[in-house]
């Protein structure tokens, strides 16, 4: 059995950027990653942005070529899934049986695509978007469809539905709440986003609950609505969130439930096990000091860095402030801090000029900010969330007030 000094388990964002983190810094220890997936680490993003649009070849979303790895030393395991813990062997076990042994371990598997529970679910022509490999079946399956339905108006299924319209295809998007981008976003941002994909030709149907998936000799037709509606479909895609995976580190004791619980410097309950990126439960101080997972490229890095300096010998706590990124169309959205509990908004700029921002207060505390092709309200911006600056709604929306001079 071989035995890592650290084992990175999940070959996403997280355990890359922390495999990369600890060679910077001068870990010289023996170093390996773990991952179910084929490929070498990617950049998961542009699957439903560029890659999915045919703009963005798959080398160019490679986190880094591929003689890098081998150049530092960090071994690459592909296509091996971790299905069981032993903390105190300290060891990993994989789905064939084989063993690993580490000494630290640093738990990034992410999670997986929750999937629809209703008949036709597994039907061909029905796809998530999580994997390249899920990407590049839904592409190949392309060019034969007309009629899309895409379940779930988050940013996934949003960014998918812009990138599948500009490609001439007919598409449907479903959202079972009352208007897109609502678990993430206030109403004023979901309202610009509907009418832009609109514009664009997109349908959206709000307060739409799938029934169930028609078929026909085993493939996708249709998308039957509780109202009792069918909606014609060559290709579903469903964007409808995550389950972390975090199955083999619960069984083997760790604290948790939607995700693995972590403290400040990402350690789980189980003696030298980190848990990193989407599938750790962290107390964030941007969400008010309740317990969450982000779920972003941000998050996965920077604990990742975490655990890096924990492990060559500094100290290290996550306190990072959340931002994040979605492009759709020619609009670029970028937003820091989190708006969960806002108990007040402020518009600035003018959403006709598709250039503004929207601002979050709690308690009259700048708490997060959405700028849409705002690049310069995001960068002056950042310090009112960070500082938890309290600010006069009038001066926040006047474009003329420099922000970061509040
Ligand atoms: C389509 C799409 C678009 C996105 N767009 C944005 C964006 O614009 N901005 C942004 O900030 N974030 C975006 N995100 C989110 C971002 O990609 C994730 O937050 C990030 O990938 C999380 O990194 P991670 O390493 O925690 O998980 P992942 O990147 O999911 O990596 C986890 C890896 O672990 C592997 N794994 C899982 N279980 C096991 C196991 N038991 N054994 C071995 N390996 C395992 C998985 O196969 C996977 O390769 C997007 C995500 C998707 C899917």
């Amino acid at each position: 059995m071989e035995r890592f000094d650290v084992l990175i388990v999940g070959s996403g964002h997280a355990g890359a950027q922390c495999a990369i983190a600890l060679r910077q810094a001068g870990f010289t220890g023996t170093l390996a990653m773990v991952g179910e997936e084929a490929e070498l680490p990617y950049e998961r993003p542009p699957l439903s942005k560029d890659y999915l649009a045919g703009e963005k070849s798959f080398e160019r979303i490679l986190i880094r070529p591929a003689a890098f790895w081998a150049e530092r030393a960090i071994t690459m395991v592909p296509g091996r899934r971790i299905v069981a813990v032993d903390p105190a062997a300290k060891t990993v076990r994989d789905a064939e049986g084989r063993e690993i042994g580490y000494g630290n371990l640093v738990w990034a598997a992410g999670g997986s695509p929750r999937r629809l529970s209703c008949s036709g679910h597994d039907l061909v022509g029905v796809h998530a978007v999580r994997t390249r490999r899920d990407v590049d079946q839904l592409l190949a399956e392309l060019s034969a469809a007309q009629h899309v339905v895409v379940i779930g108006g988050g940013y996934i299924g949003l960014e998918a539905a812009a990138a599948l319209t500009k490609q001439g295809k007919h598409v449907v998007v479903l959202e079972a709440m009352d208007r897109v981008l609502a678990r993430v976003a206030g109403a004023s941002l979901s309202s610009f986003y509907e009418a832009e994909h609109r514009a664009h030709g997109v349908e959206l149907r709000m307060g739409a609950l799938v029934d169930c998936l028609d078929g026909q000799d085993g493939r996708v037709c249709g998308v039957r609505l509780a109202n009792g509606e069918t909606l014609p479909a060559d290709l579903v895609i469903v964007g409808i969130g995550i389950v972390p995976e975090v199955a083999p580190l619960l069984e083997a004791g760790a604290d948790g439930g939607n995700g693995v619980r972590v403290d400040a410097q990402c350690r789980t309950s189980l003696p030298d096990v980190f848990a990193i990126g989407d599938c750790a439960l962290h107390v964030n101080r941007y969400a008010d000091g309740a317990e969450i997972r982000l779920e972003s490229v941000q998050n996965a890095n920077d604990q990742a860095n975490v655990v890096a300096k924990l492990l060559t010998g500094h100290d290290a706590h996550y306190d990072a402030v959340p931002w994040f990124w979605s492009n759709q169309y020619d609009l670029k959205l970028q937003t820091v801090g989190l708006s969960i509990g806002h108990d007040a908004t402020v518009i600035r700029g003018d959403p006709a000029a598709r250039s503004f921002s929207v601002l979050y207060l709690r308690g009259g505390r700048v708490i997060a900010l959405d700028c849409v092709n705002a690049t310069r309200d995001y960068v002056q911006g950042r310090r009112l969330v960070t500082e938890g600056i309290v600010a006069d709604p009038a001066q926040l929306a006047d474009p003329a007030v420099v922000l970061k001079e509040l």
